[in-house]
C-alpha cells in the first residue's frame, strides 16, 4: 500500500475557501488534507467595515473554517505557522508541531507593517474585531464619548471611518465621536479617482471627522485605557493626540515566515509565484491571495483578486494531487493560468444609504449600489457558511469569484 498524499493548506484566507469547500473530493480519494490556521473564523473583508458600522452582526460576516475543514474530512490545526522548511517539505508551528507535506498551498494574507501594540491592526483582518466592543460600549452608554484615530487613508481606513462616522450619526450621537484620519500623502484614497477622493473626504468632514494629510504617525503609546499618538512631518509634525483607540490601517507586507522561508519574495516580502500560482523554484508549493505576487502583473492586495484566484488555486492543486498519484508534479503547461480583472472593481459602503463603485479611473456613488453590494456580499458568505452548505451547488461555488470581497 502506498502512503497517502499529504496536502497542507497553510492559511484559510479568502483564496483558500474553494479548496476547503471541496476538500471532501480529496479526502474521499485518500488524500490527507490539513488546514493550518490559528483562527477558527475567517472574516469576510467586504463586510467588515459595515460590521463596524452596525449593519451586520458578527455571525453574519464570518465563515467557520474549522467546520468547513471537518465537513470535508480535513484536519484543522489551530496554530500559527512559524516556518516553511521547503527543503525538508515541512511546515512548523509555534507550538512545536511539524506538518510534512507532499503539496503545500499558502494563503496567509499579509501583516500590518510595524503595528504598535497599543493600536488595533487590520491585518490579518480578524484583528479589527477588537474595535467593535469599544464602539458598542460608547453607543450603549448615554453621554459617553469616543476619540478614535485611524492611521492610513487607503480604502480600508476610509471605508471603516465612513462606516463608524455613519453609525454614530445614524444613532444621533455624531457629536460623541471624535474621529481623526491620518494619511501620509496629500489626499485620502491615493490611487483612486480624484472625484472619489474628494467625495469621501467631504462625507467624512460633514460628519465631523478631521483629516490630517501629509502626516505620518511615528509612535502609538499605551496611556491608561487609551493611547497617545505621536505624529511626525506635515503641519502637525511633533504634535501628539490622546485618544481612546487607534486603528492601524497602513497596508500590508509579507509575514516573516514567507521572507524567512528561503523562497523567492518581492521587496515587500510576498511570495513570487507564476501565473499558475506555483512558486518558480518549488513545484510543490502554491500561493494565492495577498501573500502571493505574480511578477509583471502588479496586482493590488485586495480581496477581489484573492477571491478570483481561489478556484484556480483549487484547480491547480487538484492537477498536482493527480500528478503526484502518478508519481510526478505536473509541468507548468499542464496547469491553468490566472487571468486577472483588467482593473479590480471595488464596492465601498459610505456608511449612509449608498455605496461607491470604482474601477480604474471610473467611480460612481448611488443607493442602488449599496443594495447590490449587500446582495453580492450575502450571496458570497452563504456559499461558504455551513448552514447553507447543503444547498450550495458547485456552479454557485465557482461563481463565487464575482464577489466584491
Ligand atoms: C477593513 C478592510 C476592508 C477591506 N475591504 C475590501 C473590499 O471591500 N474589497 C477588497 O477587494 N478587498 C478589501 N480588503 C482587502 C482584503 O481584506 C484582503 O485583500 C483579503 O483579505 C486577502 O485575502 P487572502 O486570501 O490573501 O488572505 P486573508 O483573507 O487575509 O486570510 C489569511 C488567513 O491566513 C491566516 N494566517 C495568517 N498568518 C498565518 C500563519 N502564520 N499561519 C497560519 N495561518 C495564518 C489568517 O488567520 C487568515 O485566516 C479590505 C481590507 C481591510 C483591512
Amino acid at each position: 500500500m502506498t502512503d497517502p498524499t499529504r496536502l497542507v493548506l497553510l492559511g484559510g484566507g479568502h483564496a483558500m475557501l474553494p479548496s476547503l469547500a471541496r476538500a471532501h473530493e480529496w479526502t474521499e480519494a485518500g488524500v490527507e488534507v490539513t488546514l493550518i490556521d490559528p483562527q477558527r473564523w475567517l472574516y469576510y473583508s467586504g463586510m467588515v467595515p459595515e460590521y463596524l458600522g452596525g449593519v451586520y452582526a458578527l455571525d453574519e460576516i464570518r465563515i467557520d473554517l474549522r467546520r468547513l475543514a471537518h465537513r470535508g474530512g480535513a484536519t484543522h490545526v489551530a496554530a500559527q505557522a512559524t516556518e516553511i522548511d521547503a527543503a525538508a517539505r515541512v511546515v512548523r508551528t509555534e507550538d512545536g508541531g511539524e506538518y510534512a507535506y507532499d503539496l503545500l498551498g499558502v494563503d496567509v494574507g499579509g501583516v500590518n507593517p510595524a503595528v504598535p501594540e497599543a493600536a488595533v491592526g487590520t491585518k490579518p483582518i480578524y484583528r479589527i474585531r477588537a474595535l467593535a466592543p469599544r464602539l458598542e460600549h460608547v453607543l450603549d452608554t448615554p453621554g459617553a464619548r469616543l476619540a478614535l484615530t485611524v492611521v492610513g487613508g487607503g480604502a480600508a481606513g476610509v471605508e471603516v471611518a465612513l462606516n463608524v462616522t455613519g453609525r454614530f450619526a445614524g444613532a444621533g450621537r455624531g457629536g460623541d465621536l471624535d474621529l481623526t484620519l491620518v494619511e501620509q500623502s496629500a489626499q485620502v484614497l491615493p490611487g483612486f479617482p480624484d472625484g472619489m477622493r474628494t467625495y469621501a473626504a467631504q462625507l467624512l468632514r460633514e460628519r465631523g471627522a478631521r483629516i490630517r494629510t501629509k502626516t505620518t504617525v511615528d509612535a502609538v503609546d499605551a496611556v491608561g485605557d487609551g493611547a497617545r499618538v505621536k505624529m511626525v512631518s506635515g503641519r502637525d509634525g511633533g504634535a501628539t493626540m490622546d485618544v481612546d483607540a487607534v486603528l492601524w490601517a497602513t497596508g500590508a507586507v509579507g509575514a516573516p515566515l514567507l521572507r524567512e522561508s528561503g523562497l523567492s519574495t518581492d521587496e515587500r516580502g510576498f511570495l513570487h509565484v507564476g501565473p499558475s500560482l506555483r512558486t518558480p523554484t518549488h513545484p510543490r508549493i502554491f500561493a494565492a491571495g495577498d501573500c502571493a505576487t505574480i511578477p509583471g502583473l502588479d496586482l493590488d492586495k485586495v480581496g477581489v483578486h484573492a477571491v478570483k484566484q481561489g478556484p484556480l488555486l483549487r484547480r491547480n492543486l487538484e492537477r498536482s494531487v493527480r500528478g503526484l498519484a502518478r508519481g510526478a508534479v505536473p509541468s507548468e503547461s499542464d496547469l491553468a493560468a490566472f487571468r486577472p480583472y483588467p482593473v479590480a472593481p471595488l464596492l465601498l459602503s459610505t456608511g449612509a444609504q449608498e455605496a461607491v463603485w470604482t474601477a480604474g479611473p471610473l467611480w460612481v456613488a448611488h443607493s442602488g449600489l449599496l443594495r447590490l453590494k449587500h446582495w453580492i456580499d450575502r450571496r458570497w458568505i452563504r456559499t461558504y457558511a455551513p448552514a447553507a452548505w447543503g444547498q450550495a451547488s458547485w456552479s454557485r461555488l465557482f461563481g463565487a469569484e464575482a464577489a466584491s470581497a
